[in-house]
């Protein structure tokens, strides 16, 4: 579109040219007025010579015929020696002829000599709008980084920097300083219009000289930033997705554990294949790189940031294939799972004296000594009334206590480390075992040295709720 502008106004600014060219010329037709006089009787004396010519030749063209030819000279057509026009007239017209084509070839050079300053202030003149278009964007490109609230920039909070202020003021001043974009049609038919055309030229190139010098200081300025805050973002989102892989591992270890445990299920089809799966993942993950790469400049934020996400997809992966292990597990009915409440039977440790009763292993071994020096003082084995509890019993006990029993899956009881003596409240021996009584206190006393306690919140001056039967294991 503008090419075409351009091409028009070009053609439109040769055209007067052509038009002065042609006046100029019409001039020297009109120089030849004042000669006029002489011409007349040059004239005359041309058609009197021709007569004779004609004459002499033996010619018998009429008067008219002769005015005809000798008319021509005005024209191309250079006076016929045929015609016997005599030499001084020629020398004449000839000399006349050259003036004048060496006045045409003058301004065939002139011509060609505004022709090409037109040419070149264009030229300049569309480079200089073009570094101005180009520093502009630029200019506008940074203040919107700057402005915007998306993290991901790097650049927040740059502007309220001691630095970045008055950066960012010096480029908005200068893109309001700036001259707009010079599209008006320019008709370029002299030098001065040339030279009109260079000016305008300075002024816009000088504003895009200021302009690139702002955004450039600002530009300097502001990576430094944007590569410190980015490194940092991407560093401690890094730390993150290392922590949460780190912490997937960890799961899938323990559901690796609990199959592992269960040999029936880890020989079934599906369980063998998700055991592989997983372990597959954690495989791969071991080859992912955790470490963050040194970082400053925001290239380097970015590599990190390709780590963090390839972090993230171990983590990812694994998380899954540790989901639908623990979920066929479950679903199996052959696995415990670990938790509260789930443990696999096998892995505890039943008390000697008191077979149904299950503890943790070194929970076990712990009130045994315990009972040792016991029975020692009281001639019996402590008496249990409940130890390890499911999580399904944990429910029901729920269901019977309400908020008397612990909410299910967090019991102590549901890791094996809980153990609940004869309620004092039911008949009989559990009198035994209230606040005050020889046996309490004894326990109270003694119990914590192998690592057994009645905690803070159950004795009969804790927060409550007030279990004197309640002794936890806390190693
Ligand atoms: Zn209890």
């Amino acid at each position: 579109m503008r090419r075409d502008e351009r091409h028009s106004k070009s053609a439109m600014a040769i055209r007067p040219a052509r038009r002065q060219t042609g006046g100029l010329l019409s001039v020297v037709g009109e120089a030849s007025v004042p000669l006029e006089g002489c011409a007349v009787d040059a004239d005359r004396r041309i058609r009197a010579e021709a007569r004779r010519g004609y004459d002499e030749a033996g010619d018998t063209a009429d008067e008219g015929h002769a005015r005809r030819d000798v008319d021509v000279p005005h024209g191309v057509v250079l006076p016929n020696k045929r015609h016997g026009v005599s030499s001084p007239v020629v020398g004449f017209v000839v000399a006349l002829a050259l003036v004048g084509m060496s006045f045409s070839g003058s301004l065939v050079a002139e011509r060609s000599h505004v022709a090409g300053a037109c040419v070149a202030a264009a030229q300049a003149w569309r480079d200089a709008n073009a570094r101005l278009t180009q520093a502009r964007d630029l200019a506008n490109a940074t203040l919107a980084l700057i402005g915007s609230d998306d993290p991901a920039t790097g650049a927040m909070g740059y502007r309220d920097t001691a630095g970045g202020g008055p950066l960012v003021a010096t480029v908005e001043k200068a893109l309001s300083d700036a001259p707009a974009f010079d599209a008006s049609a320019t008709p370029c038919a002299s030098s001065s219009d040339a030279a009109v055309i260079a000016q305008r030229t300075v002024a816009i190139d000088d504003g895009a000289t200021a302009l690139n010098v702002a955004v450039d200081a600002l530009i300097a300025d502001l990576e430094p930033y944007r590569a410190g805050t980015l490194c940092t973002n991407a560093t401690t989102t890094l730390t993150a997705a290392v922590n949460a892989l780190n912490a997937a591992r960890s799961d899938a270890q323990s559901a690796l554990d609990v199959a592992g445990s269960a040999s029936d299920y880890a020989a079934t089809p599906d369980g063998a294949a998700l055991i592989a799966a997983l372990q597959a993942a954690l495989t791969d993950a071991q080859s992912v790189s955790s470490t963050a790469p040194v970082c400053a400049t925001t290239d380097q934020a970015g590599a990190i940031d390709a780590v963090t996400q390839s972090v993230i997809g171990a983590t990812t992966a694994i998380q899954d294939a540790t989901q639908a292990l623990n979920a066929s597990m479950v679903a199996s009915g052959k696995v415990y799972t670990g938790e509260n409440g789930r443990l696999d039977p096998s892995t505890l440790c039943h008390v000697p004296y008191d077979a149904k009763q299950l503890l943790r292993c070194d929970a076990e071994a712990a009130w045994m000594k315990l009972n040792a020096v016991y029975k020692a003082e009281w001639g019996e084995d402590i008496p249990i009334d409940l130890s390890y509890r499911t999580y399904d019993e944990q429910v029901k006990m729920r269901e019977i206590y309400g908020g008397g029993a612990a909410i299910p899956g967090t019991s102590n009881h549901g890791w094996g480390t809980a153990v609940d003596l004869p309620d004092y409240r039911e008949g009989g021996i559990g009198l035994e075992w209230n606040y005050g009584t020889p046996k309490y206190e004894w326990m109270k006393a003694n119990a914590p040295a192998f690592g057994w306690v009645n905690p803070s919140w159950a004795v009969q001056d804790g927060p409550g709720p007030h279990e004197p039967w309640h002794f936890e294991y806390v190693g």
